[in-house]
């Protein structure tokens, strides 16, 4: 079994061991050490980087038979001595979150009764989950706390318990399988007391801050997001880029940022009302004026247009309101890469539509299918003059 320093130093993190095992990992080049400093993955905490005698250090985990560590390398290593470093960024990021979890844990605890079922931490978030539905207040209140924590800089320990005497020891959680003749139980100052095997700070203030970012109620209980430390700041880094690009855009303050985007909202929604409304007058002109220059077979009326600012409901609405009035057929159609041709005829004309449309896609190409009343189709690039031609060919179809 493989000495575990990171448990009584988590602060060192260049160190000289002996490579005992050169192996192979699931198909990867890995080595055993006598002893080392890297945390293998385990406890919701991922494991560490860093290097062997100058060889990328890719993953770290616990070999379950012997709980031996083994350090997944880039490449290969023979035994022997052994320079190692740890990546400290990401190894003091790991203890930031890890220990400020415990601590917002037992604020939780202690504010509302709220206790912590899971916990979760990537490069990219940091959650615990509450058994509990949670409001606002009552995580303003949590996060308070937690961070009277951290400004108080209490000492963060590590002390190795023998298990029969654990009864009457203050410890949040004890895991349900206790393996070995101790557990290790992390305390912060008398604020909690928790059994763990990962790496923390030494003082609560190197957390430096706590910030919920997020929370998430389903189901009774509640995901609470959060940030510490380097990466509290990152974020409010971001925050900040983000805000003062929009305050400076809006040309408004911070605290009326919010105010200034529901009025531009509320303008753009009575501009979009007043548009809708010269539309639907447009469209009346543009009806009567089609009709006037519609084509006469008998008592039909064959009106054909094309024009690429229409949208389809737009040609829609006018191919409806054209056939309101009796004998009208409508011979419409927008040019694109996927052209769009509809007809539609009055109820009661004797002009079948789906012939029509046949008519136009038998000179256009395309496909498309309908009623008697209405049909529509194409799909095919056309441009403006070739749907023009093919709406032609189409009335030539039309007998009265
Ligand atoms: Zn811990």
């Amino acid at each position: 079994m493989t000495q575990r320093h990171y448990l009584t130093d988590s602060f060192v993190t260049r160190f000289e061991a002996t490579i005992v095992e050169s192996l192979d990992h699931e198909g990867r080049h890995a080595v055993i050490l006598d002893a080392t400093y890297f945390y293998p993955t385990g406890g919701g905490q991922p494991n560490d980087t860093g290097t062997i005698n100058g060889i990328p250090v890719l993953d770290v985990l616990t070999r379950p038979h012997d709980l031996a560590v083994v350090h997944v390398l880039k490449s290969a290593l023979p035994t022997g001595p052994a320079h190692a470093e740890v990546n400290w960024r990401r190894r003091f990021d790991h203890m930031q979150q890890h220990t400020g979890q415990h601590i917002l844990t037992q604020a939780f605890v202690t504010t509302v009764n709220a206790a912590t079922v899971g916990f979760h931490l990537s490069p990219d978030t940091v959650t615990i989950d509450l058994d509990n539905a949670v409001d606002i207040s009552q995580i303003q209140q949590a996060e308070r706390l937690a961070n009277e924590v951290v400004f108080s800089g209490l000492a963060v320990t590590a002390r190795e318990i023998p298990r029969g005497e654990l009864e009457g020891v203050r410890i949040r959680r004890i895991p349900e399988h206790v393996t070995g003749d101790t557990l290790r139980v992390i305390s912060v100052g008398d604020f909690d007391h928790t059994a763990c095997g990962g790496t923390h700070v030494a003082n609560s203030g190197q957390i430096g801050l706590i910030k919920v970012i997020r929370a998430d109620r389903k189901a009774g209980k509640t995901r609470i997001e959060f940030r510490c430390g380097t990466r509290a700041l990152e974020d409010y880094s971001q925050r900040l880029d983000i805000t003062q690009a929009l305050t400076s855009q809006l040309s408004t303050g911070l605290a009326e940022l919010a105010e200034s985007v529901t009025r531009l909202q509320d303008d753009l929604k009575a501009q979009q009302r007043q548009r809708n409304t010269l539309a639907g007058e447009l469209l009346h002109y543009k009806v009567a004026e089609l009709l006037s220059s519609a084509e006469t077979r008998g008592d039909t009326r064959i009106v054909t247009f094309a024009d690429d600012s229409y949208s389809v409901a737009e040609m829609r609405q006018l191919a409806k309101q054209l056939t309101e009035q009796p004998g009208v057929v409508a011979l419409l159609g927008i040019p694109g890469d996927r052209s769009n041709v509809l007809v539609m005829a009055s109820a009661g004309s004797a002009v079948d539509a789906r012939a029509v449309l046949d008519a136009v896609l038998g000179v256009l190409g395309g496909r498309g299918g309908g009623s008697s009343a209405m049909a529509q189709g194409g799909g095919v690039p056309a441009d403006i003059d070739s749907l023009r031609r093919a709406l032609s060919a189409a009335v030539d179809s039309i007998t009265s």
